[in-house]
């Protein structure tokens, strides 16, 4: 069923322990597109500026299936820019600047055709924008919202209204004790549930991800590899792979514990790969055979 996600198009400069990368595509909304084209066809609505280049551009091509027909280019603007720094221990970082560029102006509008889409995604990115987008399908079936430290930090309130509307919340342990005020991850997932959404999951890195459920509690490690280059978009695609699954599973009901669960499988092998290359570079040469390989593979490690 039809996808569509908002979020950042955004251009990185990533340091890590081993190497560097310097002004490579990036951004919420690419990672997540991505990592979902695998399972679904997706939508993207994001903007981006006059130094978003054919080579950027170019690495879209390599996902047939993600429609670019609401990307919205300002040539006199500038493409959100981020800039990140890994420690030695490669589930911390550090942000070195956040340009939020077109963020600052007014928000993309998604084309018409695209209104019929049942399953979106509020990737990262002002929770005004992600509430706004939310209001041109009032036909969805599920409509699940990430978030991250600068918005919990700078648009508190917006935050908070945003999450009366979605049905569900991603976010890391960091993020969710922001947000909460709670160290304890299940009770920070039910203080969430208190705000509005029927599920909250929270990520942690490297030791997977817990969902917090109006049924109950559930976890899902991170697929285990010792292949980590950059840990830059894990967040996303793993967001990617979860609503890539639940939008190509369509007789299933979509927000049952047991359908996010399996989806959160998906997700956690779909980073696996992420990570395995700065930017989109693994995921631009992956197959789909190779996520069912690896998910095969991951479902007889995990199995009690
Ligand atoms: P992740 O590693 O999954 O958290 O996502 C990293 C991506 O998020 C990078 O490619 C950045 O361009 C993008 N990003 C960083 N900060 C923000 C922000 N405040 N809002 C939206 N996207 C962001």
């Amino acid at each position: 069923m039809s996808l569509i996600v908002t979020g950042t198009i955004g251009i990185d400069t990533i340091h890590t322990p081993t190497g560097s990368a310097e002004s490579v595509l990036g951004g919420s909304c690419t990672y997540f597109a991505a990592a979902a084209s695998f399972f679904t066809p997706v939508r993207i609505v994001a903007a981006v500026g006059g130094d978003f280049t054919t080579e950027h551009e170019k690495v879209f091509a390599a996902f047939p299936t993600v429609c670019c027909q609401g990307l919205d280019r300002r040539p006199q603007s500038k493409t959100f820019a981020w800039g990140g720094r890994y420690l030695d221990d490669m589930n911390q970082r550090e942000t070195l600047y956040t340009h939020l560029g077109v963020l600052e102006e007014a928000p993309p509008i998604p084309p018409e055709v695209y209104r019929d889409s049942r399953f979106v995604f509020l990737a990262n990115t002002h929770p005004g924008v992600q509430r706004g987008l939310l209001e041109h399908f009032p036909a969805r079936t599920l409509a699940v919202a990430d978030t991250m430290n600068l918005w919990i930090d700078i648009a508190s309130d917006e935050l908070k209204a945003l999450l009366t509307s979605v049905d569900g919340l991603v976010l890391n342990d960091e993020e969710a004790r922001m947000l909460t005020g709670s160290r304890n991850n299940i009770d920070a997932g039910r203080r969430i549930l208190d705000m509005g959404p029927r599920f909250a999951i929270i990520k942690k890195g490297e030791h997977g991800s817990i969902l917090v459920h109006r049924d109950g509690v559930a976890a899902i490690p991170a697929y285990p590899t010792d292949v980590v280059i950059d840990p830059t978009g894990a967040g996303d695609s793993f967001a990617g792979g979860l609503m890539g699954r639940l939008a190509s599973t369509t007789a299933a009901d979509p927000l049952s514990l047991e359908e996010i669960q399996k989806a959160m499988a998906v997700g956690s092998v779909v980073a696996s790969f992420t990570i395995e290359s700065f930017s989109l570079e693994r995921l631009t040469t992956l197959q789909r055979a190779e996520i069912d390989g690896r998910a095969q593979e991951f479902a007889r490690m995990v199995r009690v």
